[in-house]
């Protein structure tokens, strides 16, 4: 059982600090642009959504101008535009997405978490860096009693997501649509929604919906 998997780790806050010190790098970029941008959020960006939600969406990181900026996930940059647009979609979110966090939009069933809570440079975190934020992916995880369902968008926090759940990445190799039960919940795995993604064609907005589509057969 996923969150039990989680749970049996030694205790973890979910929430990292503000001035979470455990990745250097990560943190020497944070002041960066903490003394560039000082009215952007430029710390750990928290989980979004209601706790007993049945479905978690894992992302990558926080986009520099995204979410290290407004502090919410996928909020602020075209990656949100089209996350946002298909949760309304499938009913996993409701009222306006406006691209700032008091735009009034409210996840249904459906909570958001990044596998690397810092923006890191060039979008690409360290292997160290995804290990190291890693007991705050498993923590957030063990605190949804309702939990079912987990989409990873990405190779990063699909592998990321299974190594919090206790398995080796070759338990569901990533790849656009794969889908199986791992314990208790069901992974769905899709290519993250990036801009450039999107831009090359990698994933196409029926792509993505096709993703939500089977989540929302799974759970009903
Ligand atoms: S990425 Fe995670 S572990 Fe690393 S400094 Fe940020 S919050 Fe802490």
């Amino acid at each position: 059982m996923a969150a039990k998997t989680a749970a049996a780790r030694p205790a973890a806050a979910s929430e990292p600090g503000r001035d979470c010190p455990l990745c250097p790098r990560l943190v020497e970029f944070r002041e960066e642009w903490r003394a560039n941008e000082p009215g952007w959020h430029n710390a750990p960006v928290p989980a979004f959504g209601p706790v007993d939600a049945p479905l978690l969406i894992v992302g990558l990181a926080p986009g520099l101008r995204g979410a290290n900026r407004t502090g919410r996930p996928f909020t602020g940059d075209y990656a949100g535009d089209l996350l946002y647009a298909t949760l309304i979609e499938y009913g996993f979110a409701r009222g306006p997405y406006a691209a700032h966090p008091e735009d009034g939009l409210a996840l249904t069933g459906a909570r958001i978490v990044n596998a690397v809570r810092c923006v890191p440079p060039q979008n690409k975190p360290t292997p160290e860096e995804i290990r190291t934020c890693r007991p705050f992916l498993s923590a957030a995880m063990a605190e949804m009693p309702a939990l079912r369902a987990i989409v990873t968008l990405g190779k990063i926090a699909h592998d990321s997501t299974l190594a919090a759940l206790g398995q080796k990445a070759s338990r569901l190799k990533f790849g656009h649509g794969v889908s199986d039960e791992v314990g208790s919940v069901r992974l769905f795995a899709s290519y993250h929604c990036s801009r450039y993604n999107t831009n090359t064609g990698v994933l196409t907005p029926e792509m993505f919906r096709s993703v939500f589509s089977a989540v929302r057969a799974s759970l009903g």
